[in-house]
């Protein structure tokens, strides 16, 4: 697509992020195209939930800087928190608020961050609920929820609020294995109705079939990225196939 019709709806260019004085970021760009699906996949500590949690300014960065839209959301001045409230993000070990029914997990943000009347807010979540297939778990509490359905909600939540962007950060990864499909199908129908997703994930086939583009990730540092199709089967450089060879065998 031209980028006269794909205008970027995420642009973040030399991220370097460091803890104490180890450098976990070392100089990472990444774009996120409207309505494109891009899956970040690397070994266990490359920093793939580091850079989501950069990128949702959930975690200050040492250098760079990151637009949203045309908004230059790295700039210290930014009042995060109506960043954030322009994004959408799921992780590992679902968040829920253990102390709120799943109704007013999913409606918190509208009427909280949102200011959007309880009525109205609870009318789209008991949508959104009935969407991911949890319409009648509504009155219950997180702990009454299986870890998929849990992750379903938590799906829920981060779209109430039309983010521009998800940040899902291998939102399957601490599920029982029986409950992997029914999280991964919700990101695809997502995916297919043109949300604008960034996915760390371990889901090789999910990214291959899902995502419009792979990010390879390796000690902080981007070492190719490219069409799936192209990176997952033909990968040209060593550490890729490396990877690939792991997390496939
Ligand atoms: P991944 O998600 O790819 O497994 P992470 O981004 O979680 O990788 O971690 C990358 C590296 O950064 C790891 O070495 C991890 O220990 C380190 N790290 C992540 N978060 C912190 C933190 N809050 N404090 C110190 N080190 C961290
Ligand atoms: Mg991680």
């Amino acid at each position: 697509m031209s980028d006269v019709l794909r205008a970027d709806v995420l642009r973040a260019t030399g991220i370097h992020k460091s803890f104490e004085d180890r450098e976990v970021l070392k100089g990472v760009d990444v774009t996120l195209g409207a309505h494109e699906v891009v899956a970040l996949i690397g070994a266990s500590g490359s920093g793939k939930s580091t850079l989501l949690r950069c990128l949702g300014l959930l975690e200050p960065i040492d250098d760079g800087q990151i637009f949203l839209g045309d908004e230059d959301i790295s700039d210290p001045r930014v009042d995060g928190n109506r960043v954030r409230a322009r994004l959408g993000a799921v992780f590992q070990s679902f968040n829920l608020f253990p102390h709120l029914s799943v109704l007013d997990n999913v409606t918190l943000a509208s009427r909280v961050v949102h200011r959007m009347p309880r009525r109205d807010a609870e009318a789209r979540a008991a949508e959104l609920l009935a969407r991911v297939g949890l319409a009648d778990k509504a009155r219950d509490h997180p702990d009454r929820l299986s870890g998929g359905q849990q992750q379903r909600v938590a799906i829920a939540r981060a779209i109430a609020t039309d983010p521009e962007v998800l940040l899902l950060d291998e939102i399957t990864s601490a599920l029982d294995p029986e409950l992997v499909g029914e999280v991964l199908e919700l990101v695809r129908d997502l995916a297919s109705e043109g949300a604008t997703i960034l996915m760390a994930t371990h889901e090789m086939a999910f990214a291959r079939d899902v995502a419009d583009r792979v990010v390879f990730l390796d000690a902080g540092t981007i070492v190719e990225q490219g069409p799936s199709a192209s990176v997952l089967r033909n990968p040209q450089e060593a550490r890729t196939r490396a990877f690939l060879a792991r997390v496939t065998a």
